[in-house]
């Protein structure tokens, strides 16, 4: 058995906490000790992310600062980059970065455990048998990906050639690692990749159980049923949104009436030139089709702005729709020109100044709806997961997210410490809100 030790860094989405916890199961499994601190570590893993040109900075310069630091000197600790940047700039990596002991691609993470021997020095007769990764989740929210890669080759988005073609996992490995990670005490499981709604149309031949995304969620929601768990899913393209799923959603108790559309625009041209699909009525009917099938539903969605030939009718356009379909949560991307895509070759780039107004109206814009749609929840009554404790100013509070608040991306619910630990379903009646905070008192049963 190996004794070295890991130190883990994960950047990016929660796709890349994904694999950093499946890589960590592989290696604990091999006799691998995971420590905390650069100075403790024989290697530092660093699973990177590579989805815009920001985030590709972010990993370079974080594997460069900690290469400075080990360059200072504590002890000789290896570092290791995985995921999204060596995916996407491999072949260039080994002679830029010669910093980094070995770049592992995302297809190549599951033999992280013979790549970090081979850093190390660790040799063994044959590698372990690790037959089920065990995920090392210790929150309350678990994060499961049900696919990876993409198949819709979006002109702005470099993940199809980061991640490769859509590639669905088997019902029965989700299943598992769902039983599993409830059995762990997990009170909430997200289902994400990057395209869910599509789930199952890569099966081939027959198959036995669920063969979409809606069939899943079921069998999902049937797995956690005797533990009070709730069940959410990200990452819906508007396609994938099928009656099917509606009537899930809307009849099956463990699966939350919360939705992440990222629609990107509305506008017909700009979507065309996104090789994306639908125009702003087409898109209306499909939110006001969820609304009235799922009175009281949660949006969340996305608006890529200035993408290159947006006209400043069409900036508005999409101003708009937002304002008119009042989204609970917005996320707002100024449009960046990645390499290697389509759309950093065309015509029209939008000026940066231009752009970045465009962006902050719709930011403000957001925001103002957002904060609008937290406010309006003051004097709810609505169950709480508890995530931890937070030390404030006025001492400490417990951190908890209520079903309408997806983790890490939408706001929090803050309230008093009580006797309650990480885990524990509260109800809560909100009392007061800030942005897209609320604040709330535990309501006796
Ligand atoms: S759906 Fe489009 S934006 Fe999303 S990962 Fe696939 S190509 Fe990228």
């Amino acid at each position: 058995m190996a004794h070295a030790s890991l130190l883990y860094i994960t950047l990016g989405c929660a796709k890349n906490e994904v694999d950093t916890d499946r890589m960590r199961s592989l290696l604990n499994g091999a006799g691998y000790e995971e420590v905390f601190e650069a100075a403790d570590a024989d290697a530092v893993i660093i699973n990177t992310c590579s989805f815009l040109a920001s985030a590709t900075s972010e990993s370079i310069e974080t594997t460069l600062a900690l290469a400075e630091d080990v360059a200072d000197g504590v002890r000789d600790t290896r570092i290791v980059m995985c995921g999204c940047v060596p995916s996407r700039y491999g072949d260039e990596l080994p002679e830029e970065l010669p910093e980094v002991a070995a770049f592992v691609r995302t297809d190549e993470e599951d033999g992280i455990v013979a790549v970090m021997d081979e850093v190390l020095g660790i040799e063994r007769d044959s590698l372990p048998f690790i037959p089920t990764v065990k995920r090392t989740v210790e929150s309350a929210v678990a994060y499961v990906k049900i696919s990876d890669g993409c198949d819709r080759f979006c002109s702005f988005c470099a993940i199809p050639y980061i991640r490769g073609r859509y590639n669905s996992r088997t019902a029965e490995s989700i299943l598992a690692e769902v039983r599993d990670l409830v059995a762990g005490g997990v009170r909430e499981i997200v289902l994400i990749g990057q395209d869910t709604g599509i789930w199952g149309s890569d099966f081939t031949g027959e198959v036995e159980g669920p063969a979409n995304l809606a069939q899943l969620m079921v069998a999902v929601a049937e797995a956690v049923r005797p533990h009070h768990v709730w069940v959410r899913v990200l990452y819906l393209q508007p396609e994938g949104m099928t009656d099917e799923l509606v009537a899930a959603i809307r009849d099956t108790p463990e699966i939350l009436p919360y939705i992440d559309i990222p629609v990107q625009h509305c506008n017909a041209r700009i979507l065309k030139a996104m090789h994306r699909s639908g125009s702003t009525e087409e898109l209306s009917k499909l939110f006001a089709t969820l609304r009235s099938q799922i009175p009281g539903m949660v949006i969340r969605t996305t608006s890529l702005v200035g993408f290159p030939g947006e006209t400043d009718e069409e900036a508005e356009e999409m101003l708009a729709f937002m304002d008119r379909e009042g989204f609970d949560y917005t996320s707002v991307f100024p449009y960046s020109p990645e390499e290697g895509t389509r759309a950093a070759k065309m015509e029209g780039q939008v000026p940066e100044d231009i752009k970045l107004e465009r962006t902050q109206a719709a930011m403000d814009l957001a925001e103002s709806l957002g904060f609008a749609a937290t406010a309006a929840r003051v004097g709810e009554v609505a169950e709480v997961i508890v995530d931890g404790i937070e030390e404030t100013d006025e001492g400490p509070e417990l951190i908890g997210h209520a079903w309408f608040q997806a983790p890490d991306s939408d706001g929090a619910v803050h309230l008093e410490v009580s006797e309650a630990a990480v885990g524990d379903i509260l109800k809560v009646r909100f009392t007061d809100s800030f942005c897209y905070e609320l604040v709330g008192e535990v309501v006796e049963e």
